[in-house]
């Protein structure tokens, strides 16, 4: 009796013994496949309490947010092959674990999209052209915008529902002319339907009558996330407001060169551009 009394303290200390040699326990999870235009939630589970966590992705620092979880995203045009996913947890007292994982990353085929407009809107005058680049570079500008009170935490949602009219990463063929591909999707719904937030965030550009992408709207959810609105109607917020994810912040137009009321809605996660549609609780169907 008293020899099996003394065994289970023994079996407690092996195992204590067993934990600060082979660490914690902590693990990665993925909320889906990386892959090229997309972000994921990456959840590091079992965490020690008190531990800081750091990661990179191949060799990028990425910001953790509250829940031990990060957004990582891959741009559209990232190379396909192997990504490696790195997390260090450095628990308070004992030896940081260090967590790897490899992330096969597939090539992805984008569709190639003939659109047709009127010349003088595919050839632009030269007054035109600096109007234009202009706008681009103040809607750049946002793209680089870091350290923003954080929003995205509680998740995304879709800022307008309707039929999907342009997917996300085709090669627009102007007349004839490839261009760049398409950053964002379009949403087709009616003139004056009320556009929200994908998720809280900072109003950083309300830009008006923009000449490619009408009346424009930039949200900033923190860490390098930034949500775009463009050929709206009506905006609804002003530059630095911070708004709540789900608030009507504009509502659908046809502004810009548009060709039918329709919501560009394009997401970039630290100047990575990635498919809104594939983003983490947003319905899969689309496009
Ligand atoms: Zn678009």
């Amino acid at each position: 009796m008293f020899e099996k009394k003394n065994r289970f303290p023994t079996l407690l200390l092996l195992v204590v013994l067993l934990l600060a040699t082979e660490g914690w326990g902590a693990a990665l999870s993925l909320s889906a496949p990386l892959a090229m235009g997309t972000a994921v939630w990456l959840q590091v589970v079992d965490v020690p309490p008190g531990a800081r966590l750091t990661g990179t992705l191949n060799g990028v620092a990425f910001p953790f947010t509250t829940g031990h979880r990060a957004l990582l995203s891959l741009d559209m045009e990232a190379k396909p092959g192997t990504a490696l996913l790195r997390v260090a947890v450095e628990p308070p007292q004992g030896k940081p674990e260090i967590l790897t994982q490899d992330c096969l990353v597939t090539q992805r085929v984008y569709q190639e999209e003939p659109i047709t407009l009127a010349k003088e809107k595919v050839d632009l005058a030269p007054e035109v052209l600096t109007r234009a680049a202009q706008e681009t570079a103040a809607i750049a500008a946002t793209y680089q915008r870091r350290g923003g009170r954080v929003g995205y935490a509680d998740g995304f949602q879709q800022p307008v529902q309707g039929r999907f009219s342009g997917v996300f990463g085709s090669r627009r063929i102007l007349n004839g002319q490839p261009r760049k591909p398409h950053n964002g999707v379009d949403i087709a719904a009616p003139q004056g339907t009320p556009v929200v937030a994908m998720a809280s965030g900072t109003v950083a550009l309300v830009g008006r009558d923009y000449f490619f992408t009408g009346n424009t709207l930039a949200l900033d959810h923190g860490d390098g996330i930034i949500s775009l609105y463009a050929h709206l109607e009506s905006v609804a917020v002003q530059p630095g407001e911070w708004v709540t994810g789900g608030t009507v912040i504009g509502t659908v137009g046809m502004t810009g060169r548009a060709t039918g009321p329709h919501l560009h809605w394009g997401v970039l996660v630290r100047n990575d551009r990635v498919d809104p549609v594939l983003l983490p609780g947003i319905r899969a169907e689309g496009p």
